[in-house]
């Protein structure tokens, strides 16, 4: 599933590719994946004729702004969400969603083969949470002030559940998913299984510096290599030959050569290194 730097990489491919791109017209093939209330018809109406200007993400929310004064297009990649850049016209594969063309016949496809990703057209008159009531539930950015030592301090207070199952609440914190609380836990040198209420504001801190920086150095890297996760050119991250625990079940860990723990934790597997995490 993509998570935060999964979505950021598609959010700086979609600005790059859709700058000056004008919805000529739009298909929807899969009803279901329009979320917004009016359904297809008012996704349709909303998106023809507007020109798509400035992407912006939230957790792992894409939207962008609809020119002139036309609303926002909301997006959820959800699992297997994927946007394909069609230059040259090709027949669509069946699991295609939405497709989208220029007056110039170039396409933006929305492919998805789990059907989980969802669309929005959000009216300029709307609030963005209203019209995309997910958005209201987010806790903050990794990224921003908001997110800090204290701030998961207060939250976590009393909590007996796993830190790992915590990280993993959107609610908590916008974004994260399986790899980067499983990489950020063993920076950190907290076990996942630890009660979250019991950790230290050291601690706490530990993990909100460890976390923004696997975040970061894997927005760098354009994302994971690990899911279906593809950017728009097709082409899937760098970031998973580097993991220093996700996906290394039974392998020695780097740091410390004690075999690395894959144990499942509300239903994820979540891996980490008994030694370096204790
Ligand atoms: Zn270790």
């Amino acid at each position: 599933m993509p998570e935060l730097p999964e979505v950021e990489t598609v959010r700086r491919g979609l600005e790059d590719r859709l700058s000056f791109f004008v919805i000529d017209r739009l298909e929807v093939c899969r009803p279901r994946a329009i979320a917004s209330m009016g359904g297809v018809t008012a996704f349709t109406d909303g998106l023809t004729g507007a020109r798509v200007g400035a992407w912006s993400r939230r957790g792992k929310y894409l939207m962008a702004s609809l020119e002139p004064d036309r609303g926002v297009w909301g997006v959820h990649l959800r699992m297997t969400g994927q946007f394909q850049w069609v230059a040259e016209p090709t027949n669509p594969c069946t699991h295609t969603r939405v497709r989208f063309w220029n007056s110039k016949g170039d396409e933006l496809r929305f492919v998805d083969v789990r059907s989980f990703g969802e669309m929005w057209w959000v009216a300029p008159d709307v609030e963005l949470t209203v019209g995309m009531p997910g958005l209201a539930r987010l806790g903050p950015e990794p990224f921003s002030e908001l997110f800090s030592a204290p701030y998961l301090k207060r939250r976590l207070k009393n909590s007996s559940r796993p830190i790992k199952t915590a990280l993993l609440d959107q609610a908590l914190v916008a974004g994260v998913g399986n790899i980067y609380a499983d990489e950020s836990l063993f920076s950190a040198g907290i076990p996942p299984l630890t009660p979250a209420g019991q950790l230290t504001l050291d601690q706490l801190e530990r993990l909100r510096t460890s976390l923004v920086d696997v975040l970061t150095t894997s927005i760098g890297a354009g994302g994971t290599t690990f899911s279906d996760f593809r950017d728009l050119e097709g082409v899937n991250g760098n970031y998973g030959g580097q993991t220093w625990v996700y996906r290394r079940g039974g392998e020695p860990c780097r740091r410390c050569g004690t075999p690395i723990r894959r144990d499942k934790l509300s239903g994820r597997s979540t891996h980490w290194c008994p030694t370096c995490q204790s």
